[in-house]
């Protein structure tokens, strides 16, 4: 089977202002690519918008209506000193959760095995009722809200290699046993939370790296603590948060990954789906500020992922 990728062209619109390093040519580069890339076996979607159901089963109804209303007609509009909004972004942001939803079912609905979800804005920094660090709604929280409601299934692990913590999807889950939340991040950084004794009831699991880790201490670290986690767990369902910023070029973060990490990881995720989850693995794009690396990087995350597929 093909892996699906879902797009929009909204999610080149959404514009946070000059210089913000979360900008359109981050899409317009990845979907290029896409475009370009005939020796991988994609099968593209268009994004569809989330329904208010599926997202306020992760966010309250006041932060939905309040992102939404907010949304300017012009010019930009602050919701926080990084998180802007702009006239498309109401509509990026929601046919960004409904990529999730669409994937969700495509993926539980046995027509493909895996899919990544090429949109933005990204969403693993969005709380219950809080847009921050350039996130207005979590994405993969919605794909893992649905994956149990709707689909009923009793265990979901969400695997964030993003080099930031996702303090969101951890606060949307820490009370959710049927949820695993495994993160890998740079500390001391943005946005602060992570530490390795937040375990939530046991379901959530931070390992933080230190500036200047390299490929190799990076991949022992995954294989010390969250591989076996996530093992153990045995999900039947793995979803992805995929920030590509802990690569070595990266503006942000001070991480020293090649693009052949985010392939091994990926190798790695994707063996543990197939052990468990009938090989089920849903992959959404989050950070990675470096156009040229964040482009290679998900070419090779996407051939690790139609590995098998
Ligand atoms: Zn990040």
């Amino acid at each position: 089977m093909s892996v699906f990728v879902y797009s929009h062209e909204v999610g080149t619109r959404h514009d946070p202002g000059p210089g913000h390093p979360e900008a359109p040519i981050r899409l317009k580069r990845i979907l290029a690519a896409l475009d370009a890339a005939d020796d991988l076996a994609l099968e593209r979607r268009v994004a569809e918008r989330a329904e208010r159901a599926d997202l306020v089963r992760v966010h309250t109804p006041g932060h939905v209506a309040g992102v939404l209303d907010q949304v300017p007609t012009d010019g930009r509009m602050p919701i926080d000193m990084d998180t802007w909004l702009s006239p498309a972004t109401g509509e990026a942001a929601l046919r960004a959760a409904g990529a999730a939803v669409q994937a969700t079912d495509a993926v539980l609905g046995g027509e493909t095995r895996r899919a990544f979800l090429a949109m933005r804005p990204p969403g693993h920094h969005a709380e219950q009722a809080v847009a921050m660090g350039f996130c207005f709604f979590n994405n993969v929280a919605v794909a893992a809200a649905r994956a149990l409601e709707v689909h009923g299934l009793e265990r979901v692990a969400v695997l964030d290699f993003d080099v930031h913590h996702g303090n969101g999807t951890q606060a949307i889950f820490e009370a959710v046993p049927k949820v695993l939340y495994a993160s890998i991040h740079e500390a001391p950084l943005f946005p602060g939370t992570g530490r390795e004794d937040e375990t939530g009831l046991g379901n959530i699991v931070n390992t933080c790296v230190r500036a200047g880790t390299d490929g190799p201490r990076w991949r022992r670290a995954l294989e010390d603590r969250i591989l076996p986690a996530l093992d153990n767990f045995a999900p039947e369902l793995v979803l992805i948060s995929a920030g590509f910023d802990a690569h070595a070029a990266d503006p942000l973060a001070n991480i020293r990954l090649g693009d052949e990490d985010f392939a091994w990881i990926t190798e790695r995720v994707v063996e543990l789906a197939e052990r468990h989850a009938d090989g089920r693995v849903i992959s959404t794009l989050e950070g990675g500020y470096d156009p040229d690396a964040l482009v290679r990087s998900v070419l090779a995350h996407l051939k690790a992922l139609e590995a098998g597929s």
